[in-house]
């Protein structure tokens, strides 16, 4: 009995690989804009010194460090080796958007170069990207969530599929 509800707990599991190469995808870009910042000088200046863009490095890097607490909270209370539901769908809501909004500030630190297809920043948008939508959606994530804070269930079906169940 309760053989589904068991192995889709192991789903949570994967949820935090997603989480992981989120946030670490988040960082390789972060720290490709890094790089970049220090070289690229504009207005006789490295950008690395623009207050403008040192914000912006300040920001991504308070979401990426927030993010991977949240994952390491997750893994660290798992349970038999299954993390908790809704700790994993708050870690994995926190990585999927640090890794992107990290990704997308590198590439736009990057100018056109991080734009262009030979660079490394706009795979990492794209990859970032799509796992805000793979392994729970950050929308289905956000119910979960919210499940966990009401502690009670919301189905998202309608009254007529219920009624055919
Ligand atoms: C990079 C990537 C890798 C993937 N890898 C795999 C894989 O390995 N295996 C696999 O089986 N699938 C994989 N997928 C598919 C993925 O699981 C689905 O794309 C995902 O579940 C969303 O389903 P959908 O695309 O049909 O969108 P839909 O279900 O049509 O949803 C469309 C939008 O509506 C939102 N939405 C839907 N229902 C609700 C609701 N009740 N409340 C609020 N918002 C809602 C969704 O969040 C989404 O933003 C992958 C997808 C991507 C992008």
């Amino acid at each position: 009995m309760g053989g589904f509800k068991k192995q889709i707990a192991g789903f949570n599991v994967e949820r935090l690989g997603n989480s992981a190469r989120a946030v670490a995808v988040g960082r390789h870009a972060f720290n490709l804009a890094r790089d970049h910042a220090q070289t690229r000088k504009q207005f006789g200046r490295a950008l690395c010194e623009f207050q403008g863009l040192q914000w912006k490095f300040a920001e991504m890097l308070m979401r990426l460090e927030a993010a991977q607490l949240l994952l390491m909270r997750a893994a660290v209370s798992a349970q038999d080796g299954m993390p908790s539901a809704q700790d994993t769908a708050i870690a994995k809501l926190a990585c999927n958007e640090a890794g992107f909004f990290a990704a997308n500030e590198a590439l736009q630190i990057m100018g056109g170069l991080g734009f262009s297809e030979e660079s490394t920043a706009q795979y990492c948008v794209r990859r970032t990207r799509g796992w805000m939508i793979a392994g729970g959606s950050i929308e289905i994530l956000k119910n979960r969530i919210a499940e966990g804070i009401f502690d009670r269930r919301f189905s998202q079906r309608s009254e007529k599929a219920m009624a055919a169940e």
